[in-house]
């Protein structure tokens, strides 16, 4: 089956409702981890510079661990960005009600989960956080 990457964020995992969304995905593989400033600043590369990027990369590291998955399923990227709805989880409320970020995130910036929006970025993604020195 196709894959894709998810991240499960602090907002969620400090809620206990981190099971919940992942309904009609197959887990290929997880890995609870508390990110380093470091490690949440290289995944987020691409942001550097922007106004939000301190408060996301502090975010993701410090409050709580995050939870990395492979998920798959038909259509894998698509799919796991059609569960989630809108980056801005209030915009995805008005949006898209019965998405994820409407369900469980606050806004903008607390937005619940993560998942990558191409191939190339799910293959990426499961890299950085899969192909660890030490294999786990
Ligand atoms: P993700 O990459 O987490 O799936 P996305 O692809 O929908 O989200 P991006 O534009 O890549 O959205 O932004 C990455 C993350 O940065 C968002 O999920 C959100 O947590 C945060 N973010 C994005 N835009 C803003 C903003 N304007 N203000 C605050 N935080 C933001």
């Amino acid at each position: 089956l196709p894959r894709t990457f998810a991240m499960i964020k602090p907002d969620i995992i400090s809620s206990g409702r981190e099971e919940e969304v992942l309904n009609g995905f197959n887990i290929a593989a997880q890995k609870k981890i508390h990110l380093t400033i470091d490690e949440a600043k290289s995944f987020y590369k691409e942001h550097e510079g922007k106004p939000f990027y301190e408060t996301l990369t502090s975010w993701i590291s410090s409050c709580s661990p995050i939870i990395a998955l492979i998920l798959e399923k038909e259509d894998a990227v698509q799919a796991w960005r059609q569960a989630i709805g809108p980056t801005n989880s209030i915009k995805a409320k008005e949006e898209a009600p019965d998405s994820i970020r409407a369900m469980f995130g606050t806004d903008g910036s607390l937005n619940a989960v993560h998942g990558s929006d191409s191939l190339e970025s799910a293959e990426r993604e499961i890299n950085f956080f899969f192909s660890t020195p030490n294999g786990s």
